[in-house]
């Protein structure tokens, strides 16, 4: 523990961050620029890729209420009535995929993506 108080980055051998870039040229406009760049495009892909991935899970309240599934075959149709096979939030109306999408948005569940292959009670026949 107390070495580490004393250690110092030049007895140690190790060159601290700080201390390179005394030694570095100045960097450069583009190359700054360039840093920027991949910078933000890697932030962009992570939440692109984050945003993709939210997928609405059966146990939410909201899910619940809906009585919501990602696989429309598993819907307790004792429960859901009106669920008839066939439906699924692929040829819904207010599914906002592809019908070939195995996942899409969905207005009733903002933020979060449904399966192309789900069902809830607020189905609506694509017309
Ligand atoms: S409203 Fe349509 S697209 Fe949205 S979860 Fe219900 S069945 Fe799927």
């Amino acid at each position: 523990m107390h070495s580490l108080r004393y250690a110092s980055p030049v007895s140690s051998g190790v060159l601290l961050p700080t201390a390179k870039i005394k030694f570095m040229k100045k960097p450069t406009n583009r190359r700054v620029f360039m840093m920027q760049t991949l910078s933000v495009a890697g932030v962009a892909t992570f939440a692109s890729t984050a945003a993709q991935a939210a997928m609405v899970d059966e146990k939410d309240p909201q899910a619940v209420g809906l009585g919501y599934k990602a696989d429309a075959t598993k819907v307790d149709k004792a429960k859901q009535p009106k669920y008839a096979a066939g439906q699924l939030c692929s040829n819904c109306s207010l599914y906002q995929g592809k019908a070939t999408d195995a996942a899409g948005g969905c207005p009733l569940f903002a933020g979060k993506q449904v399966a192309g292959k789900g069902w809830c009670s607020a189905y609506n026949k694509k017309a």
